[in-house]
Order: structure tokens, then sequence, then C-alpha cells
């Protein structure tokens, strides 16, 4: 699609208003205007969640749960009531199935700690797949080394696709869980995660979902999609930094081992032995990152009052805007060219690093990101140390794309 036809196309959002609620966007950058292109790495934040923090900090600061005081029962409702509003953003069917974590990291090793080392043994295998995030991999692979269990992984083709036929293959009565990225962050490709969890649960295999880069940018419901785990980041989406949510199979999350020991995840505690309290405190231990759950609560609030579909759809216009653009540039080779991809594109110039477009695209003022995007392997399937990635939120807008294309064009102009 051209940038005039993008122009032309009725608008889902109004990204021009909604840039005025992001107080960052408003600076100048090395004397332009900031084009941030950086929010598969992190999100800006509105002025509601930086707000709500603000306010809980100034005056309702206490901790949840431990006291019966009147502000540690409203911190404890503020804090409970995030938990209802990231169920209903996941359209989990209980509250008690959310746990907060510190993010998508977190979440998984609690997973690969709690489930894995209680379920996964000697011979089993793990399937992963090529294109992980290496918060989708090394977890799995320490677990595998500890319990001398095998990492398996589906290979993807030239456009960044998974070979669902090879991954047909390994699924096997040795296959004791599947982890996946919804979307690539390296690619930006949209993995069929529906048919890949169909598939496993046909071998009665459990199927842990990656949503870090899925979440913050389109309709999420675990119900429908029927994984037994998803988990993702709150300062991906528009929330703050140190928490994040995983949500799990209420059948699942009772048989696993608690991640972390300590206060708050006790029923009991004698030194002969101690009961763990019922979920979903049995995986919160020690005082929680309460500001930041609360925060969380009004970044998805805010999320949901845009409306994901709305985000999605906007997106994808960003994102047809930005590879036709980039693809019209000579030297210019997009590495992920999926049918179905979220706002992500990751390219490599011939004859310029990675590095050196960034740091020329900063002098104009645009934030993007080089580097491997901790998909290591990712890069070795394409034969690139390292590729520049510019990543497309709701608040970005056309004329920020075709700023991308000019001060690429001239970085090229550079070098030449
Ligand atoms: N998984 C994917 C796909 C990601 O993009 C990221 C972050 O970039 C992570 C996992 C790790 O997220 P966090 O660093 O917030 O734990």
């Amino acid at each position: 699609m051209t940038a005039q036809a993008v122009l032309a196309t009725p608008a889902t959002l109004d990204a021009v208003a909604l840039r005025s609620d992001f107080p960052t966007l408003r600076r100048t950058i090395n004397g332009h205007p900031l084009v941030y292109l950086d929010s598969a790495a992190t999100s800006q934040k509105p002025q509601v969640v930086i707000d709500r923090m603000n306010q809980f900090y100034a005056e309702e600061y206490s901790t949840v749960r431990r006291s019966i005081h009147l502000l540690s029962a409203k911190a404890t409702q503020a804090y409970e009531g995030t938990r209802r509003t990231v169920a209903q953003f996941l359209n989990a069917p209980e509250t008690r199935q959310i746990i907060f974590t510190k993010g998508t990291t977190e979440g998984i090793n609690l997973v690969a700690h709690g489930y894995g080392r209680k379920f996964i043994g000697a011979g089993d295998e793990i399937i992963i797949s090529a294109t992980e995030h290496h918060a989708n991999i090394v977890p799995w692979q320490m677990l595998c080394e500890e319990k001398g269990a095998h990492l398996r992984v589906i290979p993807v083709d030239d456009r960044g696709e998974l070979i669902l036929e090879a991954y047909e293959q390994m699924l096997t009565e040795r296959t004791k869980l599947v982890a996946i990225g919804h979307i690539s962050n390296a690619l930006g490709t949209i993995h069929p995660v529906e048919d890949i969890i169909r598939l496993a649960h046909a071998h009665g295999v459990p199927v842990l979902v990656d949503g870090a880069q899925a979440a913050p940018h389109m309709p999420v419901d675990v119900q429908a999609l029927d994984c037994d785990f998803y988990v993702f980041s709150g300062h991906k989406a528009c929330g703050p930094t140190g928490i994040g949510v995983l949500y799990g199979k209420v059948e699942l999350l009772e048989r696993m081992n608690p991640f972390l020991g300590g206060g708050d995840m006790i029923e009991t505690v004698t030194f002969e032995k101690t009961t763990y309290a019922p979920l979903p405190h049995k995986f919160e231990a020690g005082t929680p990152a309460i500001a930041e759950v609360i925060g969380l609560g009004a970044a998805l609030d805010y999320l949901r009052g845009i409306g994901l579909e709305a985000i999605a759809t906007y997106e994808h216009q960003l994102l047809e805007q930005a590879t036709a653009r980039l693809s019209s540039i000579p030297g210019v080779r997009i590495i992920g060219t999926a049918q179905r991809k979220a706002a992500i594109v990751s390219f490599t110039v011939d004859g310029i690093h990675p590095h050196d477009i960034g740091t020329l695209l900063d002098q104009e003022g645009i934030a993007i990101r080089a580097g491997h995007h901790c998909a290591q392997p990712v890069m070795a399937r394409y034969g690139v140390p390292a590729t520049a990635r510019a990543s497309f939120a709701f608040y970005n807008l056309p004329s920020e794309v075709e700023a991308l294309g000019v001060a690429i064009e001239k970085t090229i102009a550079v070098f030449a």
C-alpha cells in the first residue's frame, strides 16, 4: 500500500488524539520530534498510568493482604481489581487463574520450575520454535539439562512461517510440553497458535503461549485459544516495568509446585511442614509489586478503552505502509515476510551495519532497535548477525513511517 493510500484509509482510531496521552511523545531528540518505533522492546506510557501510580504512592500507599487497616484494605481492593481486569482482558474464566509475575520471562521460568521440574523427566521432550525469544528458550534448556530431557525446535521457512508438518512429526508420546511465541519479536510473524494448540492437545500435551508481543496488539481470548498457559509483560502494554501476567488452567496450576517460597504463599507453616495458599497466592510469594499491579490495571483499561480490534487493524495499516515503503528502497532487505504479521519490520541494508543504521536514525530523532533482539537463533537462521527493527504501536502515525523511509534513504546516501 502506498503512503497516499494509507493516509486515505479510514482510521480505526484517532492516533493523533491518542498521542496527546503520552508525554514522552511530545519531546524532541537531537533537535527532531521523537519518532518512537521501538514499542516491541517497550511501549510508552499514557498519562493515566503515570497518574494512577502517583496517586497510589501519594495518597493510598500501603501493603496488600497483611494488615487490617483501611489503607491496606483499599490497596488490596485495587490490587485484586487489576486481577479482575486482567481476567477480562484475556477472557480468563476465573480470577484465580491470573498470577502476577515480574514479566514474561518470570512467567515462563515459573512454569519451567513449577510444572517442568515436577512433570518432565529423562528422555522427555519439550517443543519450542525456531523463532523464540531467549526467554522462551533458555528456561527450557536449563530444565532439559537438569532432567536429561530434550529440546525439539519447529523449523521456520524463508518467510518466517513455522513448518507445521515438521511440528506434527515431532509430537510423540515423549512430548511433555509445547512452548510457543504468539508473535515473533524478531520477525513479526503471527504464529498459528490455534493449530499448534489443537495438535498438541490431540496428543494430550499442554501448551504455553508467550504472548509478550501479542497481548498489547490484538485481542487475546485464552478460552478460545484453549492454551494451558499464557504469559505477557505489562511494560510492553502501556503499563509499568516489573509486572507481568501468567494465566494458567486451574487443574495445572493446582498440580504445580510453587516457584518462590516465603510470606503470603502459605496456608500454615511449621518446622515440620508447610501447606500452600490456594490459587493465585500460592505463586505470589513476598510483598508484590503493588503500585505496578495497579498501574497495569490502568494500562489495560486504557487499551480496552481504545479497543484491541481497532489497535490491530490500525497497526496493520502501518505495517503495510512500512513494508511497501522500505521495500521500495534499493538495498533494503526485510527479514520476515510471513502472511500473517504484526507491525514489526526487521530489515538489513546492504553494506551498512544495523547499529550504524540505528545510530544515524537516532540523529534524526527516530528510535529503532538494532541487534539480535534476544533471538540469536533467528539471526543465525537468516544468516545475519543482527537486524534493524522498527516496531509500531497505535500511537504511531503514517507520517512517522514516511520519516523512517526518508531517514533510511539519507543513511544510505551517507554511506554511498
Ligand atoms: N518473549 C518475547 C516474544 C519478547 O518479545 C520479550 C521481550 O522482548 C520477552 C519474551 C521477554 O519479556 P520481558 O523482558 O518483559 O520478560
